[in-house]
């Protein structure tokens, strides 16, 4: 067996298809620059923000929201009528939102599944002419028919495609039958609901309550289409969990952990079992849990003068004073005074010995001459500072806003300051030859459960590895590197000062939003400032406004804790697999995770092969997960990013798939569980009550669940390292005289991706692959009309080719696999 470059694999583009063969694909358009931002009103405080339940029509105006700087991200998910989700927000922002188009719904912590359906809905108007004879035979795929149960109640989820999905006029409509067993006939007509993102039909799709699990269904389009189909199980029958061993040793994690617990119990792991552990330390301090002290002085709108110190708080900035003084004489100068740390600003008065300079005035006067103790000084937000400044009545403190102790937080000191961020790295062979899996966690500092769930799946590592033979193999065939959390100074201001702080704490602000009231909304989208299919690039769900929770950064890598992650996967290149792990949603995610809106272009899709190692991998992870308390993570939750929830533009995982050829994996724990007391899925949030209700929402029991599929996630990245088994793969039908033209596929003996010829060459890595019919369904279907030759080997998600054939030079063996399709001449 050999194993070539995955980057290679990836880079090879599909070549056109020859003419004999019936290929689609999605339509090219030109990249377009990403919408100008606009600024908005913030929050002032913390108090006065909350969670609201909203709704939005779709990808387009999540877009427009997001650029306007909302805070929208999270806990979104797809319905039929549009996204999801909540928002954290003001009330004067409840009212721009509305101002929007945005659907602010009851202010529920738990929300329904809203396109429930239970039993059948009556046949609508789009329905009824699936039934009227028509000429015109549209195409209906399904592309998905999954079962599953949870808490002891059954769903069927339906994906399907009509090739007129894109119809306007009228909008095509789908219906969905089941049947109720083997043998027995199709019934329960339903309705399904049409997805549409950026313009673009997407599919049909369903979740629908089921008693007894189908055999079959029948989907019908309203243009006449029909197609059936084998229903499929989904997270049934998954093999026993690590768990599931008496002598196995789990729940270690007590409560939610800010930055210093983690860091500083990571590297006690790593002085506990040197055999197995290591730190590994990020060269990149982050910018620092700290900030510039700051005041807003002079009065409001245009009198309005901010300052800025130059020291950080921590460092001086807390202890200077700024003083605006009126003094009685007529026609006197501005002047600026500098005692110690105090600042004096002399107003300057006019010929009736009142005050008479202007913010931009004393603005300039602070900037320039209070010896260097402020060196940002502005008019508030777009003023000109055209305003005569008022006196202070006394001196006015600056402060940096931190470390105001949240009430219920975890006890222990903030050190102030840039951070050095630990890596954890457990393996008995760390020495780059084992299959490197990077777990990286709380990219957003509010997200507290995916800490304390890889702190947990660290924890099971190391006190199991002596004593159970499963965490034994993963310790011994892998090298995992655990980042507690990627970004300290958000987490600890999310611990310490405010709750929902989604970025890091980086000041990317012009004078415009630099004031201490748009504190809260400053920060970088760590998860944003990559380099593939970023927001610079002009992709969508990544923002060019510094308040945004979204803003993707003044240039790609910006920050030193994305740069830290390509530092990370450049020195250790043994890494193949990583998991970015978020909350809350209950989603599963790869590649696509972003397009440009305008056309919806999409990253390039992976490779069939990789499609599937995906699907593969997600279904053992995320039934590891449901081994814990039944909670499923369900498909239309799975898949590309971007093809299930929205577009993130500059995302860790398109630049570690794309750039490295690592199977880049995206999640979002501690999502929808279902309640069966009110038949409905109950959302999750980011900071659920650690034991909260065990049975649904709770940060003890989503770590635990989640931990589990991390951990099967290793035993998916040590297989693969032993992977050293050959794929097969053949053509169906296969040589053979035929009497007319012919429906050719290809099958593979386990995911892998088919390199192909019908032109009489030998098949190279630049041949064209093998691709899906469509997104999310199997793979392409040929319409073989005259007498061809196929030419073609696999190649499996480790890297292994089918009968050791070498595609990347000419070699005279030739043993690439070979198939005839003759058709005879009539
Ligand atoms: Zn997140």
């Amino acid at each position: 067996m050999r194993h070539i470059q995955r980057r290679i694999a990836l880079l090879a583009l599909p070549a056109l298809v020859g003419s004999i063969l019936v290929a689609t694909g999605p339509a090219g358009a030109d990249p377009t620059g990403p919408s100008a931002a606009t600024s908005r009103s913030q929050p002032e405080d913390r108090e006065s923000v909350r969670l609201v339940q909203i709704r939005l029509t779709g990808a387009d105006m999540l877009d427009k929201v997001a650029a306007a700087g909302f805070d929208l991200e999270h806990g979104l998910r797809r319905v039929p009528t549009g996204i999801e989700g909540e928002a954290v927000v003001t009330a004067e922002q409840v009212t721009e939102l509305t101002a929007m188009g945005v659907e602010v719904l009851a202010d529920d912590a738990g929300f329904a599944w809203s396109d429930q359906a239970d039993g059948g809905i009556g046949v609508d108007a789009a329905g009824a002419r699936a039934v009227e004879p028509s000429n015109h035979q549209a195409t209906v795929r399904i592309a998905r028919a999954d079962w599953f149960t949870t808490k002891g109640q059954g769903f069927l989820y339906v994906e399907a495609r009509t090739t007129e999905g894109q119809q306007a006029d009228p909008i095509v409509g789908m219906q969905v039958e089941n049947d109720s067993g083997k043998g027995t006939p199709f019934g329960f007509a339903r309705t399904m609901s049409r997805f549409v993102d950026s313009g673009q039909y997407m599919f049909h799709r369903n979740l629908f309550k089921l008693d007894t699990r189908p055999t079959r269904i029948q989907v019908t389009s309203s243009t006449g289409g029909v197609t059936t189909g084998v229903v499929s199980n989904w997270l049934e029958n998954a093999p026993p969990p690590l768990t599931a061993n008496p002598s196995y040793k789990s729940d270690f994690v007590d409560g939610y952990k800010h930055p210093q617990q983690l860091y500083s119990r990571a590297k006690e792991i790593a002085r506990q079992y040197p055999d197995i552990a290591e730190i590994v330390y990020l060269p990149n301090q982050t910018n620092g849990y700290q900030r510039k002290a700051q005041a807003q002085l002079g009065g409001t709108g245009q009198a309005a003068v901010v300052a800025t110190s130059a020291a950080w708080g921590h460092e001086g900035g807390n202890d200077i004073t700024v003083e605006f003084v009126d003094r009685p004489d007529a026609n006197l100068p501005l002047a600026v005074e500098v005692t110690g740390k105090a600042v004096r600003v002399l107003l300057a008065t006019d010929a009736a010995g009142a005050p008479a300079s202007t913010a931009t005035q004393v603005a300039d006067a602070l900037r320039t001459r209070s010896a260097g103790l402020i060196d940002r000084a502005h008019p508030y937000r777009t003023n000109e500072g055209s305003g005569i400044v008022a006196p202070t009545a006394g001196p006015v403190a600056l402060t940096d806003f931190l470390d105001q102790k949240r009430v219920g937080a975890p006890e222990g000191e903030v050190p102030r300051g840039p951070a050095t961020i630990p890596v954890l790295r457990i393996g008995k062979h760390r020495d780059g030859k084992k299959p490197g899996v990077l777990i990286q966690a709380q990219d957003h500092a509010r997200e507290w459960v995916p800490a304390t769930t890889s702190l947990e799946s660290a924890e099971r590592l190391v006190h199991n590895y002596r004593s159970d033979r499963e965490t034994k193999k993963i310790v011994e065939n892998t090298d995992i590197f655990f980042i507690l959390s990627n970004n300290p100074d958000g987490a600890n201001y999310s611990f310490y000062n405010f709750a929902s702080q989604r970025k890091n704490m980086t000041n990317h602000c012009p004078d415009a939003s630099a004031d201490p009231a748009q504190r809260n909304s400053w920060g970088v989208d760590l998860n944003r400032n990559y380099r593939v299919g970023s927001g610079h690039d002009g992709y969508a769900g990544g923002s060019t406004n510094c308040v945004s929770g979204t803003y993707q950064g003044p240039e790609e890598l910006s920050e030193p804790e994305s740069k830290n992650i390509i530092w990370l996967v450049e020195k250790y290149s043994n890494i193949k697999f990583m998991m970015s792990v978020h909350s809350n949603g209950g989603q599963l995610f790869w590649q696509p995770g972003a397009y440009i809106a305008d056309g919806r272009i999409t990253t390039p899709r992976p490779p069939l092969g990789d499609e599937a190692f995906y699907w593969q991998s997600a279904a053992r992870i995320l039934s590891q997960v449901k081994a814990h308390r039944e909670t499923v993570v369900t498909p239309e939750n799975v898949g590309g990013s971007s093809d299930v929830l929205y577009s993130s533009a500059g995302n860790v995982r398109e630049d570690l798939y794309y750039t490295y050829g690592i199977y880049a994996f995206g999640w979002e724990v501690g999502g929808s569980v279902y309640n069966p007391a009110t038949g409905n899925w109950q959302g999750g949030s980011f900071q659920p009550e650690w034991t909260g209700n065990p049975e649904l929402v709770s940060g003890h029991a989503e770590t635990m669940e989640y931990a589990n599929g991390i951990m099967e996630m290793f035993r998916v990245a040590a297989d693969w390292g032993k992977d050293k088994k050959d794929p097969t793969s053949r053509l169906i039908p296969g040589d053979g005289k035929y009497r007319g033209p012919v429906d050719v596929r290809f099958e593979t003996s386990e995911p892998a991706t088919i390199y192909y010829t019908t032109d009489g060459s030998r098949p190279t890595l630049e041949s064209p692959r093998y691709a899906a019919t469509e997104f999310r369904e199997p793979g392409q279907v040929f319409h073989v009309t005259e007498t061809t030759t196929f030419r073609w080997f696999s190649v499996d998600s480790a890297g292994n080719i089918e009968k050791n054939y070498d595609p990347t030079k000419t070699d005279k063996r030739n043993n690439y696999r070979t198939a005839t399709i003759t058709i005879a001449k009539k």
